[in-house]
């Protein structure tokens, strides 16, 4: 018999990682989103019922959750209605895909309850209804490696694919405290980039993806070049100058605008690098008054999964 609950948790993902503008994401091991669906008998209706850990909409059209799971639970025929629970780690509008945990724990989470057998590349379309209500723009480099886990390329057409993991990079996600939404990172950037730019950019892209299919993560972080949005976006960054320099400074080999920001992450060889980093950019936070959170974390195989 299908169960009458569901509990799911969704990884926080980076997306863009300098190279791969819209098209380039990966889960992280930590942190996530906990989402537990609970089926009822009023076919067709969704309904969040609570939010802990963040002040967001609880209407149905407004919350990407919901959303989502309403345009999979029509496909489905409607058998049933669901209510939802949603317990955030990840904080909205910091840029390690917020919005996109939910969408993608909501499909994901309705995929198991009903047994419907979809995978995680059927579901993404779904997941994308609801990740466009934050974002404006029908992008997958969240949903995508919120779904499937891993290191994930969305190409212009056709379905994602998942590309082999740098294995030695430990990562630090800095997210000063303050707000930058998808939407409004997205018109600083220009409508048109030199020719020059766009033709070094593809290459840093071959470099990274030939590094990672070699299993050479510090190539792989050597070729993170940020030539299209990274120049526009970084004065929207609190303090990012300051915070490159101390990352570099105390052992990290690469870094850039985590999503659309504010967060930032700072790829280090080794845990103990990793910590290091983490501790000079607190430093560095506290020196300027800046409330922030730190996550030390590393690129994650697992997407979406069942925990209950
Ligand atoms: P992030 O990259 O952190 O997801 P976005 O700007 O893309 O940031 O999304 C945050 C926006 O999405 C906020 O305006 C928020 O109110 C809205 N939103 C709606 N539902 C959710 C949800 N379940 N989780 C997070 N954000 C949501």
């Amino acid at each position: 018999m299908e169960p009458a609950k569901i509990s799911v948790w969704t990884p926080a993902t980076l997306a863009n990682i300098n190279v791969g503008f819209d098209g380039l994401g990966c889960a992280l091991s930590a942190p996530g989103e906990t989402l537990i669906m609970h089926r009822n008998a009023h076919r067709g209706s969704v309904c969040i019922r609570s939010i802990e850990g963040a002040n967001l909409p609880l209407e149905t059209d407004m919350n990407v959750a919901s959303v989502a799971a309403k345009s999979l639970l029509q496909t489905l025929g409607n058998p049933c209605g669901i209510d939802i629970d949603i317990i955030k780690e990840i904080k909205p509008g910091s840029g390690i895909g917020s919005s996109a945990a939910s969408a993608a724990g909501a499909v994901f989470a309705l995929n198991e309850l009903l047994d419907a057998g979809l995978r995680p590349d059927e579901l993404l379309p779904f997941a994308l209804d609801g990740e466009a209500l934050a974002s404006g723009s029908r992008h997958a480099d969240n949903v995508a490696p919120a779904l499937m886990g891993g290191l994930v390329l969305c190409p212009p057409e056709g379905a994602p694919m998942a590309i082999p993991i740098p294995s030695d990079w430990h990562l630090v996600i800095l997210h000063p405290d303050c707000v930058i939404r998808t939407e409004e990172a997205r018109q600083v950037l220009p409508l048109e980039v030199p020719f020059r730019d766009a033709a070094d950019q593809a290459r840093w892209m071959g470099v990274f993806m030939a590094a990672c299919h070699r299993g050479d993560g510090m190539l792989a972080a050597f070729a993170l070049e940020d030539l299209l949005a990274g120049p526009f976006r970084i004065p929207l960054i609190p303090h990012f100058d300051a915070v490159r320099r101390v990352a570099l400074e105390h052992g990290a080999r690469a870094g850039g605008i985590s999503g659309s920001g504010p967060s930032t992450f700072w790829i280090a060889r080794t845990q103990e690098e990793c910590a290091q980093v983490a501790s000079a950019l607190k430093t560095l936070m506290k020196s300027v008054n800046m409330d922030f959170d730190v996550h030390q974390t590393r690129i994650s195989h697992q997407g979406s999964r069942v925990i209950q």
